[in-house]
């Protein structure tokens, strides 16, 4: 049985198992689907305080681990299918490893950018199509670049992007935008965005150096199209891995986990959530990483206070 169980080694979860290694608390870290999270399928990370001069992504989540080991974190492979949290200890059900017994138990398991599914889409990740514009905008300085959603996350996106871009081109299936009329109202007053409206994303197109285009179907005409551009933003939303957890913390309407304010807390006591999987509104490594500090913190005093 362990004191506590972080599942997920993203920025999160590493910072977690730092600090509960540090307090000689012993956590084991289960790894899941993508050891060292997210950052692993990017290369250079720029915004991540310390490094000057960047670091490449799979580089600093690496290192991140290393730091955790030297303190004695346990790191396990294996995937946790289920999770009764009735009752404490809490058993996790994890795939490769059986069923593993914990006090306490801090979710670290991001959130998945949702993908269109159209060919040379995800090959090109870290090519020219990105899911995130605060973390890849700055590469696209005076070029041509897609938006495609008609979300507020698509608007908000564009809007940011055309900080660095020479024209933002919005593209999206349908001619109505789901977006809020606020954000929709900042958009069009951009002379920087473009329309692509009632356009069916089709292909993304790539030469030897990355992408040079996006295939689309004209809804209206039924004629194909392609919209030259280095860079595709895909801002259809996120996916919070929570699956695991069976509905029994609860969420917002878009499944994020719902903390205490101020704290990494959820509605079951014991159980702390950190990083992606309970942030709908920054989604950075950093972030995530000051809310792993946190939920270890939590986790550090809950133990206290139930061992005293
Ligand atoms: C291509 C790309 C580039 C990015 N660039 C930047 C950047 O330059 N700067 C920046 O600040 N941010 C960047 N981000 C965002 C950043 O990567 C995320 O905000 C950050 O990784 C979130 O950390 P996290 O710890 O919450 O979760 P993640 O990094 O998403 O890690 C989740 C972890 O949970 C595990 N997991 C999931 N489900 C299960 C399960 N059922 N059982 C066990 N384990 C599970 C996964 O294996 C993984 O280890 C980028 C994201 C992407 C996709």
């Amino acid at each position: 049985m362990y004191k506590a169980v972080i599942v997920g080694t993203g920025p999160a979860g590493l910072t977690a198992a730092i600090y509960l290694a540090r307090a000689n608390l012993n956590p084991l870290i289960i790894e899941g689907p993508e050891p060292g999270g997210q950052l692993t399928t990017t290369t250079e990370v720029e915004n991540f305080p310390g490094f000057p001069d960047g670091i490449m992504g799979p580089e600093l989540m690496d290192n991140m681990r290393k730091q955790a080991e030297r303190f004695g974190a346990e790191f396990r492979s294996g995937w946790v299918s289920e999770t009764d949290l009735s009752q404490r200890p809490f058993t996790l059900t994890v795939d490769g490893l059986g069923e593993i017994q914990t006090e306490t138990l801090i979710v670290s398991t991001g959130a998945s950018a949702k993908y269109l599914g159209i060919p040379g889409e995800r090959e090109n990740v870290g090519r020219g199509v990105s899911t995130c514009a605060t973390c890849d905008g700055f590469f696209f300085r005076n070029k041509k670049i897609i938006v495609i959603g008609g979300g507020d996350s698509a608007m908000e996106e564009a809007n940011f992007l055309t900080r660095f871009a020479s024209e933002v081109v919005l593209v999206n299936r349908r001619n109505e935008l789901r977006a809020s009329k606020i954000m929709q109202d900042r958009a069009r007053q951009n002379d920087k965005i473009s329309w692509s409206l009632n356009r069916t994303p089709l292909e993304v197109i790539a030469g030897e150096h990355g992408v040079t285009g996006l295939k689309v179907m004209n809804n209206a005409t039924g004629q194909e199209e392609i919209i030259e551009t280095q860079g595709i933003f895909v801002a259809i939303g996120h996916t919070p891995n929570t699956k695991f957890l069976g509905g029994q913390l609860t969420t917002d309407e878009h499944g994020y986990l719902l903390v205490n304010p101020g704290t990494t807390a959820t509605n079951v006591p014991g159980v702390f959530a950190c990083g992606d999987v309970q942030d709908n509104r920054y989604r950075q490594a950093i972030s995530a990483a000051g809310t792993g500090c946190m939920a270890a913190l939590d986790c550090e005093r809950f133990l206290e206070s139930v061992h005293s």
